[in-house]
């Protein structure tokens, strides 16, 4: 009794249909009847992979035109009432403008909040839940899929969020604590289970993901009644976690009143045993042992080990799976036609990931032997890949290997290198600067283009780009902005950009993943020892620094920032990875300083992202990334000011860690909050400069002189005046020029007039 199935399947189309639809119809090109049935097609052809690949459970309800948790929202009739009244069903472009704030159809209205999907890059939108909130079953798309699946002759098994993650997920806006509206909730979800029983379907999964989290006792003890709640007579239900071991939560999980459990023995192989010993052997174990979550084959013999150490438990009611969701893979390795053949030989994305799923449940079923030829094919790619040339680099390894504690200290304190700094830079109080990018025209991505195309040549392409750098920086010099940058108009994007220069990275053609609603991204692949064969920005740096006699910040992308935004090797553990890129930057840091360069950035927007979801897994992550970050910047002079850029979170909860990186100067987001994140900086006294965000580049308005000058008269507050900086939240790339000008123009004159009111007495100081 083994059994094939997994988690869920990438929703995008193998070549992005369903962005393409869903943006046709938003463009109203076309009608929803049209997108309908384009959308008819793309599911059929989800099933039929999983058809076609052997498994023995299609997984149905996985599918969204924009998010699930959305959908779930919708199918719970959750839609705040700025959407309007609902009566009856809830349709598609209510959905839209809750997730958009826009669609063909309705008022405009505000969006509802997006959030990070646990720690994907996959971001969903966070449901609204009013005081008392009320659940009534909404939508029937599930039963319409569940209906057409079945026609298409599979063996279905839906797929729903459960109902504890979707509170946990939820927000509430009034303090009423959200747990409370359970027993609300249960009978909504009962409806949802009895239909699905009603259509005739055996088993259903019901994804339980904050189960891989560290919960309260309260959280944990909802579980047990909950789900005996849900009991119907007639309907099997496997509860799926991911992302983590269940760890503390492994018995609130194995003893639940339902008839399956998930595990992903990717993240935590080691929580097999104590699943083994605890789970029920009445009960299924599904085994998520191929990687939902990256791009690389599977090691099958490694893998049919675990499974025989599970058949010695039992020999009944055991599935193979995925991890979690292939929703975070991309489609079909098959549509690669540019990837070097060896190194398309280690992959495999959601398409071949079934294939391995099948194999591995035969092997389980018929014995070994039966699988003999594919564990062969298997067994070469490991044995290609752990000796090739290609990945392993001897004088890599032997430099990571030869670092010491030095070389991740600067030469002297903070105090000691901002003396030297002030007396080089001479820079004013409350010095302005932006965060890197100016806004991307049209003619830039074209010119970008067209040199990637071979349609122009190389000097073509550098001239374009340096009547680019000059006119941005004779734009910085006209607002008066003392500390400026060349405008990053040669990057497509910040990781991209780096990893095309570095050895060890390869880009893929159509390797795209969801990121949210139609929009995805194409992370580039590390595959081996990285390394950096010549400089890689400083000629831009240079001619900009060539044309203004105040500083030119050079910028770059930091490690963990290109770890969390790549697919990452999985034959060595991540730190690894993480500090041979370091390296790489610390010889382009030293590279920009031979230029003149004194002032250098090392964005970490991901900082913060790469953080584990169990709090006891923090420290280890902090300390290794941190590290990273120094060995990247340790190597500078005294002289030269380091500067290091965060956005998109919370930093509150690891403060100390991030002063710990000892950046001479941080900018950091944080306009929206209105400086909620100054609080922190209340009871932690932040040791070196400081740039809080005043500017709001996600919106296109322009604030006024006197909002920021009220933001940074806060900041002073908690920040002395000799270590603040005046500056946008992010880079400015997807903005226009005209409110970039007023904008900035607007920051540099509260910029001046906060220097005026505090300045003076400060300015003793500050000499
Ligand atoms: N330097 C980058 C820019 O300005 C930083 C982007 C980011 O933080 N995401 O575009
Ligand atoms: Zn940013």
């Amino acid at each position: 009794m083994f059994k094939s199935h997994i988690i869920g399947y990438p929703r995008i189309g193998a070549h992005r249909e369903t962005k393409k639809a869903v943006e046709a119809y938003w463009a109203k090109e076309i009608t929803q009847d049209q997108l309908m049935a384009k959308i008819a097609d793309i599911k059929s052809d989800c099933w039929k992979a999983q058809q076609d690949a052997g498994l023995d459970w299609i997984t149905v309800g996985d599918f969204s035109l924009y998010d699930h948790v959305l959908d779930m929202a919708a199918m719970l009739g959750v839609v705040p009432e700025r959407y309007g009244r609902v009566h009856g069903s809830i349709d598609i472009d209510t959905i839209f403008r809750m997730a958009r704030g826009r669609a063909p159809t309705g008022e405009d209205t505000i969006a509802c909040e997006m959030t990070k999907w646990f720690d994907t890059n996959y971001h969903y939108i966070v449901p609204e839940l009013e005081e008392n909130q009320a659940f009534k079953l909404s939508t029937s798309q599930l039963f319409d899929d569940i209906k057409a699946a079945k026609q298409q002759g599979c063996a279905v098994k839906p797929t729903i969020l459960g109902p504890i993650s979707f509170l946990w997920l939820a927000k509430m806006k009034s303090g009423q604590d959200k747990f409370k509206l359970i027993d609300n909730l249960i009978p909504a979800y009962g409806e949802i289970l009895n239909r699905i029983k009603e259509q005739g379907v055996e088993w259903v999964q019901i994804e339980e993901p904050i189960l891989a989290l560290d919960l309260s006792a309260q959280v944990q003890s909802l579980f047990d009644s909950v789900y005996r709640r849900l009991r119907i007579e007639g309907l099997k239900v496997l509860v799926a976690t991911y992302f983590e071991g269940l760890k503390d939560n492994l018995n609130v999980a194995c003893d639940l009143p339902v008839e399956g459990l998930h595990i992903d023995l990717v993240r935590d192989p080691e929580q097999l045993q104590g699943v083994l010993d605890r789970l029920s052997s009445n009960k299924v174990l599904s085994v998520g042992l191929i990687d939902g979550r990256n791009i690389w084959r599977a090691n099958l013999r490694d893998k049919m080990t675990v499974l025989e150490q599970v058949i010695k438990y039992r020999r009944e009611n055991v599935w193979v799976s995925s991890s979690c969701s292939l929703l975070h893979c991309p489609v079909d390795l098959e549509n690669e036609t540019k990837l070097p053949g060896h190194i398309k030989n280690w992959l495999a994305f959601a398409k071949q990931k079934l294939n391995e799923i099948t194999v591995l449940t035969k092997g389980c079923q018929q014995g070994t032997s039966s699988i003999e030829m594919s564990l062969k094919e298997s067994d070469a790619a490991a044995r290609d890949r752990a000796q090739s040339e290609h990945i392993h680099k001897n004088d890599v390894k032997a430099r990571v290997s030869g670092i010491t504690s030095k070389e991740t200290q600067r030469l002297a304190d903070y105090s000691v290198r901002a003396k030297t700094q002030r007396e080089q830079l001479k820079l004013p109080l409350f010095p302005t600067t932006t965060i890197g990018s100016f806004p991307q025209t049209s003619e830039i991505r074209v010119a970008r283009r067209d040199f990637k195309a071979g349609k122009i040549d190389i000097c073509d392409y550098e001239t374009k780009m340096k009547q680019e750098i000059q006119d941005v920086v004779r734009f910085q010099e006209e607002v008066g902005l003392d500390v400026l940058v060349h405008g990053e108009p040669e990057r497509n994007d910040m990781v991209e950009y780096f990893g095309e220069l570095l050895d060890g990275f390869a880009f893929t053609q159509n390797g795209w993943v969801q990121s949210y609603g139609s929009r995805c991204v194409k992370p580039p692949v590390i595959y081996g020892d990285v390394a950096r064969t010549r400089a890689m920005t400083t000629s831009w740096s240079e001619y900009a620094q060539s044309l203004t006699q105040k500083p030119m910040k050079g910028m770059l992308t930091g490690p963990v920032t290109i770890l969390c935004w790549s697919f990452v090797r999985d034959d060595q553990p991540r730190e690894q990875t993480a500090k041979q890129i370091a390296l790489a930057l610390r010889d382009e840091v030293s590279d920009l300083e031979m230029r003149g360069i004194r002032i250098i950035q090392i964005d970490e927007p991901a900082f913060r992202e790469g953080l584990p979801l169990r709090k006891s897994d923090w420290q280890y992550y902090l300390k290794w990334a941190v590290n990273a970050f120094k060995l990247a910047t340790a190597g500078a002079q005294n002289a030269t000011q380091i500067h290091t850029h965060m956005c998109y979170c919370e930093f509150n909860d690891v403060i100390e860690w991030i002063a710990a990186l000892d950046a001479d100067v941080i900018t950091i987001e944080t306009s929206r909050s209105a400086m909620e994140l100054l609080q922190a900086f209340e009871s932690f006294k932040y040791p070196n400069e400081i740039g809080p965000g005043v500017y709001d580049i996600h919106s296109p308005r322009v604030p006024s002189v006197a909002e920021m000058e009220n933001l940074l008269g806060k900041a002073t507050q908690v920040i002395p005046a000799s270590r603040l900086w005046v500056n946008p939240d992010c880079g400015l790339k997807t903005r226009g020029w005209e409110e970039t000008r007023e904008a900035l123009s607007n920051m540099v004159n509260a910029a001046r007039r906060v220097r005026e009111k505090i300045g003076e007495k400060e300015a003793v100081l500050h000499q």
